[in-house]
């Protein structure tokens, strides 16, 4: 199994909602678990300045992953513009690959590649780029030690896998994935208002319940497998 694990988030609760109950399995395991933040959500939350939410989401990630036991410095927040995330641009796959690079993991969770969202999908081809580059000896200005990660997955946010390859038991840890979620206040039906999607509450837990009751109960986070190197 990994020690490093490095979970790419193109919003602030991505992370959560896709792979929360894995990244609490992991820290229970005793693995060192880093979040990459794309972009800070900063046009998540409908009448209010970029310029404030921005900060407000990067403050309840810095909360949730508290609540799920990653230390503020396991966070990076590399401030891609919300809407733009762009895999055709190089100064964004360098600052992915420099990334991973620099922390090295081992096992690496990315949005899977057939989300509905456009700015997830858009991460996907990103996060999958700079990891094709970080194992490459090519561009040494974005870290002097190439690292090929072994090991991705594809997590699942509200657009289900068509066949899921891996499935994590979350049964257990159920409990802290939806009190890390319930620190994004700012993504919560009384935050967003009537006629808003809201991230946060019972509804999140919907979709783990659903791979539950489609394997062998309870509830299961559901991956497609990218990388399966030897550590999954
Ligand atoms: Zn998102």
């Amino acid at each position: 199994m990994p020690d490093v694990v490095m979970v790419a988030a193109p919003h602030p609760d991505d992370e959560v909602l896709g792979c929360g109950g894995s990244i609490a399995c992991h820290v229970d395991a005793g693995r060192q678990v880093f979040v990459l933040y794309l972009s800070s959500g900063e046009r998540g939350c409908p009448g209010r300045p970029p310029a404030d939410v921005g900060p407000l989401r990067e403050q309840e990630a810095a909360q949730a992953m508290e609540t799920l036991g990653i230390p503020a410095a396991n966070l990076r927040f590399l401030r891609l513009p919300d809407g733009g995330i762009n895999p055709a641009l190089l100064d964004q796959v360098g600052a992915v690959t420099s990334a991973l690079r620099e922390l090295r993991p081992e096992l690496l969770y990315l949005p899977h590649p057939d989300d509905a969202s456009f700015d997830h999908r858009a991460a996907f081809m990103l996060c999958w780029r700079a990891a094709a580059m970080a194992g490459s000896r090519n561009f040494p200005e974005w870290g002097p030690r190439p690292h090929w990660v072994p090991a991705v997955l594809g997590y699942e946010v509200w657009s289900t896998i068509r066949e899921p390859a891996y499935f994590e038991d979350i049964d257990g840890v159920l409990d802290r994935k939806l009190a890390a979620l319930a620190c994004y206040q700012s993504q919560s039906p009384a935050a967003k208002g009537d006629g808003q999607a809201s991230h946060v509450g019972v509804p999140a837990a919907f979709l783990s319940g659903f791979r539950g009751a489609i394997t062998t109960g309870g509830h299961r986070e559901a991956f497609t497998v990218l990388r399966a190197g030897r550590v999954i």
